[in-house]
């Protein structure tokens, strides 16, 4: 019998086990929270990160080591790994966790990225913002996520309050300034790399976001097949060059027909829920079948799929279960502001349906405005 441990006990590792149950796994999570969602599947390790007894208590209990968080510290993530197999390996988590390491990354590998700076003091952020033009956006280097930690500054005027937001935190998580991208859309591709450098990705998805927060996905992605390829070009690339094992997403800017790159998430990925439905192999069993040196699933996509996000609280699932292709997916977790509760899929054999399904479903919540530019990309 094999136990995998995750580091993190949050949707993506409850959906882990979900989808490791049929293969016959076993799974320990550890957390910090005794409620962590994942604990209503897995037993549930309570502790601390940085805390060793934890970590050896973990270490001896599990087969194998991974994440749903990639925020662990990566010192954790290396003392682990000298106890027990750890996928994706920790140098791919440290980079994954630092924004100016990780773009830099992807400028050496020649992953086209807009233009960024390290910012260490005042001075600094301003000449890098009158650099950059003047739109930029401020952000912590590590511990960021879903937009927390950054700054929106809209001309140089906006320099002093960006800095009394984020500047004491120069000094701990650090700093980075990004040039703003206006972009035209926002894509994902999810990608999986197995022990023994096996690549596969899901096709493109197309995300769309409210206030920094993943609102709705679909895939596949309306988009021309050079980019498509071009794409998954790059996720290739930045696995191989990290020796990755796992899931992981790399994001991208689309601006004017060119990719910019903008994070990769060491892990498996909101925007890759769709594939629990809408593909031959979820991203969840590859991650595992990937971690445990399994062969890899098929990643072609079944007609077309779109995921809405339920933040805060969780609607009526009628709404949704009432459709031939509709899935609900609720975590389990109390409703909280801007808490990632559930989401659904819906998924259809074809462009039109998909559309129709989610257009039906946006009228039943009063909630057009969430599925309105997916249906306007399915009609486009
Ligand atoms: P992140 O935490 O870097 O994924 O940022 C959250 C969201 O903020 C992204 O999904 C984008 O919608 C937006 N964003 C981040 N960086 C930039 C940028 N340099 N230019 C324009 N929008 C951005």
């Amino acid at each position: 019998m094999t136990t995998v441990g995750i580091l993190g006990g949050g949707q993506l590792a409850r959906m882990l086990a979900l989808s490791g149950a049929p293969l016959g796994l076993r799974f320990l999570v550890m957390d910090t929270a005794p409620d962590a969602c994942a604990g209503q599947f897995a037993p549930l390790l309570v502790g601390d990160y940085r805390d060793e007894a934890a970590l050896a208590e973990f270490a001896s209990k599990v087969d194998v080591a991974t994440f749903d968080f990639e925020n662990v510290p990566a010192e954790s993530a290396e003392w682990l790994s000298r106890r027990v197999p750890v996928f994706p390996n920790p140098g791919a988590l440290a980079v994954a966790q630092d924004r100016l390491v990780e773009k830099t990354l992807f400028r050496d590998l020649g992953i086209p990225v807009g233009a960024f700076a390290d910012v260490d003091s005042l001075d600094v952020l301003r000449s890098e913002v009158e650099r950059l033009g003047g739109a930029c956006i401020l952000k912590t280097r590590r511990l960021g996520y879903d937009g927390k930690g950054q700054f929106r500054i809209k001309s140089p005027a906006d320099v002093d309050a960006a800095w009394e937001a984020l500047g004491a935190q120069a000094a701990t998580v650090g700093l980075i300034v990004e040039a703003f991208i206006p972009f035209e859309r926002e894509l994902s591709v999810v990608a999986v790399r197995s022990r023994d450098g096996e690549f596969r990705t899901w096709p493109l998805t197309e995300n769309w976001h409210v206030d920094g927060v993943l609102s709705a996905s679909l895939a596949p992605a309306r988009i021309e097949d050079v980019l498509a390829r071009a794409a998954g070009d790059y996720a290739r690339g930045l696995a191989e060059a990290l020796d990755y094992v796992g899931v992981f997403a790399l994001e991208l800017f689309l601006r004017e027909g060119q990719w910019l790159a903008n994070e990769m998430a060491p892990r498996v990925h909101n925007s890759g829920h769709w594939t629990i439905e809408g593909a031959e192999t979820s991203q969840f069993q590859n991650h595992l079948r990937a971690v445990l040196g399994l062969p890899l699933g098929d990643t072609s996509v079944r007609g077309h799929a779109c995921m809405l996000n339920w933040i805060g609280e969780m609607p009526d699932a009628r709404a949704v279960l009432q459709e031939s292709g509709g899935h609900w997916h609720d975590y389990g977790k109390e409703p909280r502001t801007g808490r990632k509760v559930g989401h659904a899929t819906l998924r259809a054999d074809d462009a039109s349906s998909l559309a129709g399904a989610l257009s039906r479903v946006g009228a039943r919540l009063g909630r057009d405005t969430q599925v309105a530019p997916v249906v306007a990309r399915l009609s486009g």
